[in-house]
């Protein structure tokens, strides 16, 4: 499943669908793609129809549950990532009846035999045509600080918004709206030819309503009857804590406003991290690098480390190596879920000095030869060695 497909658009389904219309959404899509149904087809048919069901599974699996459907409407697949499916394939089709009639209560008389399914319908009846503002796509910077605590942004953004003078209608006076006369409301105008196949029909956008359906025949003054009008606005937006540079957060009906009072766009919002000037992230963990004097190193101290919440005290024990790597456990950036944290690691190097005095290399050669000084690896600098030399 390289390219994933967004899971409404699986299903069918708008993003305001209910959860009734999720289900029966899911219902239609097992009937039709429910691999018993295709054991006579061909191999590629077989191998479509199969797709289609965990694809239409998986999607179920989301958007049934509120809070995964939350966070998938919020970030998308980075957000229920890992939660795919809920149904294990692994085992071949074998339960999968089982788990159909668990899902939809048995009162469906059953997914064993397909004969039973003649009496559905039910969820019937034919669309309504509803208008649906465009997204707004928004960026957000964010220290790091700001993503690890969750944040109130405002953002400003200029948007279609319901005409004032008009209400959003268009004109003032309902009695001036009327169905089109040319595609009486459908928005769509048929056009039949007779080729050498025969009639064949196709449909085009109505030319006089602009697929609408509806004329204007005293358009407001003011948003010339489009029923909108352009305007600057601030929108308040929740970022939670954990969020990672490119991630998109949807904030339902904040995008514009659809013609003829339909419903908001959705306002996308992507996070873009600026870089903190010491630490960097990888996924939820922190990384830093302290650089330390020699004798420092072989002498033991203590150093300040900069960390989300503030610089901390990091005792250096006497002999440390470069390289050594310590980790600050539960120091870094929470999860998006809300379940746990991950760690800082401080990466301790040693600085050599390149210059001494003749005083100070007197000294050092009074020790050069002493035993201490000499490279030991029986003890536990084995283990920071063989990783040393392990990075070539
Ligand atoms: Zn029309
Ligand atoms: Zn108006």
């Amino acid at each position: 499943m390289a390219d994933k497909r967004d899971y409404y658009e699986v299903l069918g389904i708008t993003k305001q669908a209910s959860a009734d219309e999720i289900k029966s959404a899911y219902r239609k899509a097992a009937i039709k793609w429910h691999p018993d149904k295709w054991v006579d087809g061909t191999e590629q048919e077989k191998k479509t129809a199969e797709d289609k069901f965990k694809e239409a599974s998986e999607a179920y699996s989301v958007l049934s549950d509120p809070d995964k459907r939350a966070k998938y409407d919020q970030f998308g697949f980075a957000g229920v990532d890992g939660a795919g499916g809920g149904f294990d394939f692994s085992q071949g089709f074998g339960n999968l009846n089982d788990i159909l009639n668990n899902l939809f209560g048995g009162a469906f008389g059953g997914f064993g035999g397909f004969s039973g399914f003649g009496g559905f319908g039910g969820s019937g009846g034919s669309a309504q045509r509803t208008y649906r503002g465009r997204d707004i796509r928004t960026r957000v910077k964010l220290t790091l600080e700001e993503m690890a605590r969750g944040a109130e942004k405002e953002v400003s953004i200029e948007r279609n918004r319901p005409c004032p003078e008009c209400g959003g209608k268009g004109t003032k006076n309902a009695s001036d709206i009327k169905t089109c006369p040319t595609c009486k409301g459908s928005g769509q105008v048929q056009h039949v030819s007779n080729t050498l196949f025969g009639r064949t029909m196709t449909y085009t956008t109505c030319p006089q309503c602009n697929g609408e359906g509806k004329v204007v025949s005293n358009p407001c003054r003011h948003c010339g009857g489009t029923g909108l009008v352009r305007k600057r606005e601030t929108v308040k937006v929740t970022i939670p804590a954990g969020v990672e540079d490119g991630m998109q957060l949807s904030i339902r009906s904040e995008g514009h406003s659809a013609p003829h009072n339909g419903t908001n766009g959705d306002l996308l919002v992507i996070v873009e991290a600026i870089e903190h000037q010491y630490l960097k992230r990888d996924g939820n963990n922190l990384y830093y690098t302290a650089l330390i004097s020699a004798m420092d190193a072989m002498l033991g101290t203590t150093i300040s480390v900069p960390t989300l919440e503030g610089s901390e005290s990091l005792k250096v024990d006497a002999g440390t190596q470069s390289g050594t790597i310590v980790r600050l456990r539960g120091k870094g950036m929470p999860s998006l879920n809300g379940y746990g944290k991950g760690d800082q690691y401080v990466k301790i190097l040693v600085w050599m000095p390149r210059k001494l005095s003749r005083q100070e290399r007197e000294k050092l050669e009074e020790m050069r030869s002493s035993n201490s000084f000499k490279p030991d690896l029986s003890r536990e600098d084995k283990a920071w060695f063989e990783k040393e030399k392990n990075i070539f």
